[in-house]
């Protein structure tokens, strides 16, 4: 038995051409091309989920071509919002020449009734207790239109994903799945709703295998903590970074602002040899934080921002902070402010996103009472190209603000004078991952 496992094409840099030609050219956003161009573990872990007796075959169209010529006995895509159109185009060929497809991703898993009218199969879920099921229907050839995960995975029993599969891409950084779950719901995001409200996390010990198991395929590689928030429990935390730090590792991750509060943290952040932590702020204007997440958590720590961001810094740790453009309080000016606060706190990279109206969100039930979301396909859905009229700017002038302030904070001038301060992350990461 053959399997493919597709990782569809899409627009990760944006679909507008001068946007992805600045991304794609400048200097300047290389660590934000590697970031983005890898491979999440969600393949990985179906292919650790596979028998030993299937043949498996990994694709990632972004860097290779798909053969539809090809002989699978089935075909398994996972896909996000923006990849979902072409999963469906994808799913399309292959079922002309009877080859079964099933779909799984976090697409799949909010809009099952929109992707089984492509599919032989969707998954909705985690993939732990369907995979298994699904091969073996498969096999007995019963294969049902829809599975539907019943209880959160104990990520503890997740099988160590099969990084063999990567041995031969050429990615520079490699992804670990660590927790699933967020207690936030924020109002422009769907973790929760997918995950769940309650923060999960693998076993430290199977991080270290799993990091070990990387290593050893790829010895330079950059390890990307692919959580929403690698660093919700503080206890957790701290044990999985002593023992990272044992292994000699360059990483990044993502967290909330709330571990500049705790210095030996911080310390230890930097000994287990993180370079860079994403963090999101959303917004540096206090009203658009109002309501954002269910319990008013980052409004909370909105003053705190300046003071948190230098702490978190003075540990050399570098902040790629995220933002949101977009929502009802910004208008034109909201570009110049957020440039300003991104270069006046010498932060060492800053991902600028368009507010995106993804499906099972807060954000889009509201923007749809008001007929504000633009009719645009899903591929549009890149973060960086604009979805909705938003209130006090028109859509144009939202990507265009966009642009601008990307091409501001990633200017030559800029990072010259933020290196002086902590070193280029950016070469630091390129350097280390070759
Ligand atoms: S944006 Fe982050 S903190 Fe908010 S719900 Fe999503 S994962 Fe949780």
């Amino acid at each position: 038995m053959k399997i493919a496992l597709i990782s569809p094409k899409s627009a990760f840099l944006g679909r507008n051409a001068e946007f992805s030609t600045f991304l794609k050219r400048s200097p300047e956003m290389e660590f934000y091309r590697q970031y983005w161009s890898g491979l999440g573990s969600g393949l990985l872990v179906i292919g650790a989920l596979t028998g030993k007796d299937v043949g498996i075959e990994l694709i990632d169209e972004n860097i290779e071509d798909i053969d539809f010529n090809r002989d699978y006995d089935l075909v398994a895509v996972t896909a996000m919002t923006q990849q979902a159109n072409r999963a469906y185009e994808i799913a399309r060929r292959f079922r002309e020449r009877n080859i079964k497809v099933v779909l799984g991703g976090i697409h799949a898993s909010i809009l099952p009734d929109e992707a089984k009218l492509h599919l032989d199969s969707v998954v909705v879920g985690e993939a732990e207790e369907l995979w298994p099921i699904l091969l073996d229907d498969f096999r007995h050839n019963r294969l049902s239109a829809v599975y539907t995960s019943r209880r959160e995975v104990d990520l503890r029993t997740s099988p160590i994903p099969k990084y063999e599969l990567l041995e031969e891409k050429p990615y520079k950084i490699i992804w670990v799945q660590a927790t699933r779950g967020c207690p936030h719901d924020c109002s422009f995001c769907c973790a929760s709703r997918v995950y769940g409200s309650k923060y999960r996390h693998k076993s430290t010990n199977q991080i270290i295998e799993e990091i070990k198991k990387i290593r050893w395929i790829k010895k330079h590689a950059i390890i990307g903590f692919a959580d929403d928030n690698l660093l919700c429990d503080k206890d957790y935390s701290r044990q999985l970074l002593e023992k990272i730090a044992d292994l000699k590792i360059r990483w990044v991750g993502q967290s909330d602002i709330s571990i500049a509060h705790d210095n030996s943290l911080l310390r230890l952040i930097k000994r287990s040899g993180c370079v860079a932590l994403f963090i999101g702020f959303e917004s540096i204007l206090e009203d658009n934080l109002r309501d954002i997440d269910s319990s008013n958590w980052k409004l909370r720590h909105f003053k705190e921002y300046a003071a948190n961001i230098r702490t978190i810094q003075s540990n050399g740790i570098g902040i790629i902070g995220t933002f949101i453009v977009g929502f009802d309080n910004d208008d034109n000016s909201a570009f110049d402010r957020l440039a300003n606060f991104i270069i006046d706190n010498r932060l060492a990279g800053a991902q600028i996103a368009a507010l995106t109206p993804f499906p099972h969100t807060r954000v889009r039930e509201a923007l749809s009472k008001e007929y504000r979301i633009l009719d645009t396909p899903w591929d549009n859905y890149t973060l960086y190209d604009v979805n909705i009229k938003p209130k006090k700017m028109s859509s144009q002038e939202l990507e265009e603000g966009i642009l601008r302030t990307f091409k501001k904070v990633y200017s030559s001038g800029v990072a010259a004078e933020k290196s002086k301060y902590f070193g280029n992350i950016f070469f630091e990461l390129h350097k280390k991952s070759k």
